[in-house]
């Protein structure tokens, strides 16, 4: 009589011992499962749900925020100069206001993130910067009421070099739509435009830990007891943090005073 050997010490049918390879044999997934120890835990697929949930929430979030912002792109505008002299305006996250991508290149991200020694960090484009890609020729159209549309939208293909774009009126508020102007304008000006935004806040980040070392090293040197702390004692942020709603309400109030101001005279 024939006798059928198995040998189940290796994986069926056997696959190279790669780095990422994580089949296992046979019998150690039969002892694995006599210890109730499954590969993605129950623990592992609730953090999945939970970051899921805190995705959509922030997707809403995002949403509601683009909404306000184009409600108030007149508002916005007249102000922009003042929004730029300020940082606690200039540095507001603006990466949802304006979608883009295209053929081949896939949708143009204007926020990364980062995982710096196990802590993440987005890099967003600014609202300042925004501002400053919307002075351009390639993202101004001129509305039929005598405003001035602003780009927010824009697909096409970098080898035609053809595009399709939406623009938005802040006096009207009608939606224009603008038909194949260079993609590379739209693609190209963005892409450089995050990349100085990411250069800026890492040189900030580089800057302000430089200087919290400098001034260890000198209360080191003064004779400072410098035993219960390090140079992370000294390593701060920027001030004052602000987010749109914020802002908006304040450059309301300004032009209700001014208002208010102007009546009296
Ligand atoms: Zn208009």
């Amino acid at each position: 009589m024939a006798t059928i050997h198995i040998d189940d010490s290796k994986p069926f049918p056997y696959f190279p011992a790669e780095p990422n390879n994580k089949r296992e044999t046979f019998a150690d997934f039969c002892k694995r499962q006599e210890t109730g120890l499954n590969i993605v835990s129950d623990e592992m697929e609730q953090d999945k749900w939970e970051q899921a949930e805190m995705q959509e929430l922030m997707k809403k979030s995002c949403e509601r925020k683009k909404a306000l912002f184009y409600d108030n792109l007149d508002l916005i505008l007249r102000h922009r100069d003042e929004i730029r002299g300020t940082p606690r305006y200039a540095n507001i996250d603006a990466h949802y206001l304006v979608r883009g991508g295209g053929l081949y290149v896939g949708p143009l991200s204007l926020t990364r993130r980062y995982n710096f020694a196990g802590t993440p960090v987005n890099i967003n484009l600014k609202l300042s910067t925004l501002l400053e890609v919307w002075d351009n020729a390639q993202f101004k159209v001129e509305c039929g009421c005598g405003g001035t549309a602003v780009i927010r939208s824009f697909v096409g293909s970098p080898l035609s070099g053809g595009s399709q774009a939406t623009a938005i009126c802040p006096c009207c508020k009608k939606e224009i739509h603008v038909r194949n102007r260079n993609f590379g304008g739209y693609y190209g000006l963005l892409r450089i435009m995050i990349d100085r935004d990411i250069e800026k806040v890492a040189r900030n980040i580089a800057a302000r830990w430089t200087h919290a070392e400098v001034n260890y090293g000198k209360k080191v040197a003064e004779g400072k007891d410098a035993k219960w702390n390090k140079a992370g004692s000294e390593f701060y942020g920027d001030g004052e943090f602000c987010n749109l709603e914020t802002m908006i309400n304040e450059l309301k109030m300004k032009e209700f005073k001014a208002q208010c101001e102007a009546e009296k005279l």
